[in-house]
């Protein structure tokens, strides 16, 4: 099932989106979106009876984290060679505050202390339920979804300041979207399940052409991790690392994001002010 957040100009509510995607995981014209009554994650949901055109409403971020979103760098091992080449022994976790999520077609905003602002396509990961200690076996119970995302770094500022927090923290630097997943499960990501591509292009040009079979550490060994160190709560959301081709946008460019059979997450980059 496709869960979606969404408005017609009134208050946002949670539809199931129904049609085909083609394979660069675009709907086609006749999808839908049928609208629900509640909220998936806090509360029990049920069909209003009304539907919409997916082309007539505004799709906003499938989820705002409660808490936060737990990111893991250097994930790929082809990324890890971007930069110093090492592939972390353990899991390298960092946090972006739930202020810096955006939803699809919202503008990224190029902040004014950076001048080199840099893409990064990546799976993400939606937590169902509040959850301590799950062993890596029992990650399929935790997770509510999945969905894309835009690990938005300022480059030169993660370099300069060695903290990624401002880096990766400002507003706008988390597009999630199109909408959550929820009919797959980790072994589809991994190597063994054949893995899913997750592409980035600029402008039409294709920059990361990576798969999650590649990931270094898999899914249920993030969420063991993870909540190993801290209490996940419904909503949080895991992004999984980026694969290799990283590299820098500019006001105007319009930067989307694939995963093969999740969707596409497209945004545009407005300039400082
Ligand atoms: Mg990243």
């Amino acid at each position: 099932m496709r869960i979606a957040r969404f408005t017609t100009g009134d208050e946002p509510a949670y539809g199931v989106v129904q049609g085909e995607l083609d394979e660069y995981g675009q709907p086609d014209e006749d999808a839908i979106v049928l609208e629900l009554r509640g909220d998936p994650l806090y509360s029990g949901i049920e069909p209003t009876g009304v539907q919409h055109r997916l082309a007539d409403v505004r799709l906003l971020a499938p989820v705002i984290p409660r808490s936060k979103i737990v990111a893991i760098g250097k994930n790929y091992a082809a990324h890890a060679a971007e930069f110093d080449g090492e592939v972390p022994a353990e899991p390298l976790m960092f946090l972006k505050p739930n202020t810096c999520v955006i939803g699809p077609n919202d503008p990224i905003v190029y902040p004014r202390q950076s001048s080199h602002v840099d893409y990064e396509g990546e799976l993400a990961i939606v937590i169902g339920r509040i959850c301590r200690d799950v062993p890596a076996e029992q990650a399929t119970d935790v997770i509510f979804g999945y969905t894309i995302a835009n690990d938005v770094t300022a480059r030169d500022l993660q370099r300069s300041d060695g903290q990624w927090s401002r880096a990766k923290g400002f507003d706008t630097f988390c597009p999630l979207g199109p909408w959550i997943e929820t009919d797959l499960d980790p072994h589809a990501f991994s190597a063994d399940g054949g893995g899913r591509g997750v592409q980035t292009h600029l402008n039409g040009d294709l920059k990361q052409d990576g798969n999650t079979r590649d990931l270094v550490f898999d899914i249920p060994t993030l969420i063991a991790y993870i909540t190993s160190v801290m209490t996940l709560l419904p909503g949080d959301v895991i992004l999984t690392g980026t694969p290799e081709g990283v590299g820098p946008m500019v006001a105007g460019d319009e930067v989307e994001v694939s995963i093969q059979g999740l969707g596409v997450l497209t945004n545009r980059v407005v300039g400082r002010d």
